[in-house]
């Protein structure tokens, strides 16, 4: 799932090559994936993009006095092509969501991988009249030590689960809050109204060292290599049996219903292997 670092990579990529431009036409090929109905995507056709940006882990393409807001979800992504077919696209069940077309021929595809059909877009007058923007947290990462940690504490829970609650904190999803937790070297399991000031502090510098330098490996990247970038960086993330980068100790996870986290016994837990379990049941 694109989080904070890519999808500012994917804005700046934006701002870069198509902000300028008009847009000649929009082109909706997943009805559901278009979430607003007023103004309609035509509203857009012959205006000219101004900016681009991101609210959390949204996307905001700035387009006059309209933005469209895109939310990635778990397996979408924008793909910028230099040359765009004149055809207009058949609604159907290929990847692509939706795709823009420019007044110079390029243009871009929103699409989404998979069966599983999560990609939102919004087209709106205002930005906060998109509920999951209008309950975004403070970004993660330009917040200051003081309101992290207040954020942070106020939400009493699991550390990793605060941690991705974008209403807590926005930008932060599963990759990246393994990434920040290990190099804290807290345990994806301390409670967060526990946490003492020194822990706080790790965990507030983490954030910012570790999003800033996802942020600077992504940005400038072709937006078509971002994702194997941002595995390339991952020291636990995704590395379940691997060594730690930083004691050598094997990675292990601990599995949900529909995702997994992944740490580092030495660095983490004192040594200690969290409970599994989906493991204790095929142990059972
Ligand atoms: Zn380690």
């Amino acid at each position: 799932m694109p989080e904070l670092p890519e999808v500012e990579a994917l804005a700046a990529d934006l701002r870069e090559r198509v902000v300028g431009h008009r847009i000649q036409r929009v082109d909706i090929a997943a009805i559901s994936a278009l979430k607003t109905f007023d103004p309609p995507p035509s509203a857009l056709h012959g205006q000219e993009i101004t900016g681009a940006g991101r609210f959390g882990k949204f996307l905001d393409i700035v387009v006059g006095d309209l933005h469209l807001v895109i939310h990635l979800a778990r397996a979408g992504w924008l793909h910028y092509r230099d040359a765009i077919t004149a055809t207009p696209l058949k609604p159907g069940k290929g990847p692509i969501a939706l795709r823009v077309r420019l007044d110079d021929g390029a243009g871009f595809d929103l699409t989404e991988q998979g069966t599983q059909k999560k990609l939102a877009a919004y087209l709106v007058r205002d930005p906060a009249s998109v509920p999951g923007v209008a309950k975004l947290g403070p970004d993660a990462l330009t917040t200051d030590a003081e309101t992290f940690a207040a954020r942070i504490r106020g939400r009493r829970g699991q550390l990793k689960g605060v941690l991705t609650d974008q209403e807590v904190l926005a930008g932060i999803g599963n990759a990246y809050s393994d990434e920040i937790i290990h190099r804290a070297r807290l345990s994806p399991f301390a409670i967060t109204d526990r946490l003492t000031d020194e822990q706080m502090a790790a965990l507030y510098a983490a954030t910012q060292e570790e999003l800033k330098d996802a942020v600077a490996r992504s940005v400038g990247q072709q937006a078509a290599s971002l994702k194997g970038e941002k595995r390339s960086g991952m020291a636990v993330h995704a590395r379940t049996g691997m060594p730690c980068p930083v004691c050598g100790e094997t990675i292990r996870e601990v599995s949900f219903a529909d995702s997994s986290l992944q740490y580092c016994p030495r660095c983490q837990t004192g040594g200690k292997p969290l409970a599994d379990r989906r493991m204790s049941k095929l142990l059972r």
